[in-house]
């Protein structure tokens, strides 16, 4: 068994860099919260471990105590970078040979999160970092794109494109380890091109669950299957795909009355939408975190009030936000 360790940079009261209305900390998190999907949905022979799992305050030698303590295979250390410059970059500690294994391993890690992403390529690095020297194994640390550059910030307000980086750390983990996907059963060994397609339906349902701030845990995903109709719910790609459409639709579950609430719809052409804390006025530069309508197919939610002329209240995956929904934004009210 393969033990892959994932740090999530940064958490809690360390933001780590900010800019564009990002925190480092949110977005690291958010990337390697998919790569563990995506390991776990798609292949076989490995265990992920994360320093974290949620927003909260870590110290460094908390992160390599528990890699080393654990025995990890590999600390996967995920981070955005800061200051002036634009791209992909990554780092192994400033002590190993650049033709050992743990270069070797950056080696296909860089190459294989490259080919999922058009960052502009910096290059493979070596530093004295805390969390490469430390750690008792082979260990890596990615910097996925600028957060004080316009355009990698734009990149990466996009869930989507969140996914792509995830699928490139994926697949160079897979890759390194020789990890045996779980579509290659049967199939004659024919794995060459053939895309995830069960962790993402899996990954979107629950994403999706996120974003309308439903419970994602597979309980409650069985039990609203349930509710929709889709009998004895065991997580397979056909039944994240109808119970998605369902929720999507709009319909009410089959076996409870119409609600009377007022909805709105955010249509899918809208790559992002801005939300605001409920404290805050609903201005531009307040925004701290967008919705992507887009990367759902559009999205609906209740609207829970209406605080100011077309602001109205709804309650997401970090809980209840303000959006506005003037008639040029292409929103619908239902
Ligand atoms: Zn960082």
């Amino acid at each position: 068994m393969v033990k892959i360790y994932l740090d999530p940079g940064h958490g809690g009261s360390d933001t780590g860099a900010v800019g564009n209305g990002l925190q480092e900390k949110h977005l690291t998190l958010a990337i390697a919260l998919k790569v563990r999907n995506i390991l776990n949905n798609n292949y076989r022979g490995h265990q992920v471990r994360m320093s974290r799992t949620t927003d909260r305050t870590l110290s460094l030698t908390a992160r390599t105590n528990g890699a080393n303590r654990w025995g990890a295979d590999y600390f996967v250390s995920i981070h955005i970078n800061a200051g002036a410059g634009t791209g992909y970059e990554d780092y192994i500690y400033s002590g190993l040979s650049n033709r050992g294994t743990t270069a070797q391993y950056r080696q296909i890690m860089h190459e294989e999160i490259m080919k999922q992403v058009d960052f502009q390529n910096r290059g493979s690095n070596q530093a004295n970092f805390h969390v490469l020297r430390e750690s008792t194994m082979p260990a890596v640390l990615t910097e996925n794109g600028f957060i004080d550059h316009a355009t990698d910030a734009a990149k990466l307000k996009s869930d989507a494109f969140l996914d792509q980086i995830a699928l490139g750390h994926a697949r160079g983990i897979a890759k390194i380890f020789q990890l045996p996907s779980k579509n290659s059963s049967g199939n004659s060994g024919n794995q060459g091109n053939k895309s995830p397609s069960t962790g993402n339906e899996t990954h979107s349902i629950v994403d999706y669950l996120k974003s309308i701030g439903e419970d994602s845990s597979f309980a409650n995903r069985a039990k609203l299957a349930k509710s929709y109709g889709i009998q004895y719910y065991t997580g397979t790609a056909a039944q994240n795909t109808r119970l998605l459409n369902a929720l999507k639709s709009g319909k009410s579950p089959s076996n409870s009355a119409p609600k009377s609430t007022k909805r709105v719809h955010l249509p899918a052409s809208a790559s992002t939408w801005r939300t605001y804390r409920l404290n805050v006025k609903p201005v531009k530069k307040n925004s701290d975190w967008s919705l992507t309508p887009a990367a759902f197919g559009g999205l609906t939610y209740d609207i829970l009030a209406e605080p100011y002329p077309n602001v109205v209240t709804i309650q997401t995956g970090r809980g209840r936000r303000n959006i506005y929904i003037g008639p040029e934004t292409g929103a619908r009210r239902l």
